[in-house]
């Protein structure tokens, strides 16, 4: 159960549209209860969770056959109320790991309340998130999950809010504020409180402190629950701030982040070469679907019109976007409607597209870090994939070398040929 915090002092937050974030690297030393998430045990099946009836015919229907590390870990202990600090290897199922659990534990009363609040740091994942609620609780249906977002029409969520009072409210930070200023929202009755991609929220002090703001407008005896693939040791701190008495899952040797299906090269090139190397390796390549990551609003424009005039069936998402189109195109590609998507870091954390299997990064990005999100893209869950990065400014080298040095990995340059069922799941 959490305790209660202090304000720090802030200001505005960046979007991840452009590169610019100086997020912290490194798993170095760790302390507290230490496991390996990724050391695969004998996996047991969701039924050992005791989990409602209701909950274990979604999951079937879902075709979940087996929990991953991560969901035998912490499962079992969050749904006993226990504060959870997770770091999770990309795609492998921490989603799951607090939306069955919260829907275990919630027992929708006569009046709907807002019992559980989850945080996120982009729209597109909230509406993600929201998603998996429904998902799981196709057979639950009294326990209701809606999402607040910036971009729509306040009124659209005082209506939601004061209609049809969601049990388990998803949000990004900005919105949640501006309702809560204006007291449409009241958050005095949540017991459960989960922040995703919890480092990318608490790492910036202006995101840090919208976060804050709106944990203080919950009661101080409730479950907090937060989840990254990356949490570098300086962040665990904070993290641990608004927590009691946690349960501690690190992955301490960044060999062990390493998505073992993903095979991945780099490609040393001039920047005015980049265009005709993506394209002639679109052409080449077999994919399902690509994500191509570059380093800014106007390159994501530039480079999905030029992919559309060669025939390319691309797509392009960033924040300057309206956001029904923002969501149109998150919906287009989930549902394969495209199979090219460039993008900023927008889309670099948490949003899962099943079917990529390849990831450019058109533009390197600026750290670790970052690189261990954009190319967790591909290979969810364990599936095959394909990482491919252009490497062209000293910069760029230097933040090659971090990668292979911290995940142990030997990124090799894109040799001529690949055999495609080396990085396509059959
Ligand atoms: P996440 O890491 O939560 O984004 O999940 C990555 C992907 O794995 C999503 O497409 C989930 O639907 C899927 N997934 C999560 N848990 C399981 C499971 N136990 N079995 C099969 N797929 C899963």
């Amino acid at each position: 159960m959490s305790k209660p915090l202090d304000l720090d002092d802030l200001a505005e937050y960046d979007s991840d549209d452009e590169v610019g974030n100086n997020e912290q690297g490194g798993d170095k030393k760790p302390k507290g209860v230490v496991k390996d998430t990724h050391t695969s045990r004998q996996a047991s099946g969701f039924r050992e969770f005791l989990l409602k009836s209701e909950l274990l015919r979604a999951i079937a229907d879902c075709g979940f056959e087996h929990p991953s590390t991560v969901q035998v870990e912490c499962i079992p202990r969050a749904i006993l109320g226990t504060d959870v600090i997770c770091q999770a290897k990309s795609g492998m199922g921490k989603t799951a790991v607090f939306v069955l659990s919260l829907l275990q534990v919630l027992e929708p009363g006569d009046e709907a309340k807002v019992t559980a609040l989850v945080l996120c740091h982009t729209r597109e994942l909230a509406y993600q998130i929201r998603h998996e609620f429904d998902r799981f609780r196709k057979y639950l249906p009294a326990i209701k999950a809606d999402v607040v977002y910036g971009g729509v029409p306040m009124a659209e969520h005082r209506t939601m809010l004061k209609e049809r009072t969601p049990h388990v409210l998803i949000g990004t930070p900005g919105r949640l504020l501006a309702l809560l200023e204006e007291k449409t929202l009241s958050l005095r009755d949540v017991k459960h409180f989960v922040l995703d991609e919890c480092d990318k929220m608490l790492e910036s002090m202006d995101m840090r402190q919208d976060v804050q703001r709106i944990f203080k407008e919950t009661p101080h005896e409730k479950q907090v629950m937060m989840f990254s693939a990356t949490l570098s040791e300086d962040v665990r701190p904070v993290c641990k701030r608004f927590m009691h008495n946690p349960l501690e899952i690190y992955i301490n040797d960044g060999a062990k982040l390493t998505l073992h299906g993903l095979q991945q090269h780099y490609l040393d090139l001039i920047e005015s070469a980049k265009n005709r190397k993506l394209v002639d390796l679109l052409d080449a390549l077999e994919f399902n679907q690509v994500v191509v990551f570059v380093k800014s609003i106007s390159r994501a424009d530039m480079l999905n019109k030029l992919l559309q005039e060669c025939n390319f069936p691309s797509i392009t998402i960033h924040s300057r976007m309206k956001q029904a189109e923002r969501i149109e195109v998150y919906r287009k590609f989930k549902e394969f409607g495209a199979r090219i998507m460039v993008s900023t870091d927008l889309f670099g954390r948490g949003v899962d597209f099943e079917r990529v299997n390849v990831v450019f990064n058109y533009d390197m990005p600026e750290d670790s870090d970052t690189y261990l999100h954009r190319v967790g893209r591909a290979g969810r869950f364990g599936t095959k994939g394909l990482a491919i990065s252009f490497v062209t400014t000293e910069e760029d080298k230097k933040v090659l070398q971090e990668i292979q040095e911290r995940f142990v990995v030997d990124i090799k340059t894109l040799p001529d040929s690949i055999d495609p069922s080396t990085y396509m799941t059959s």
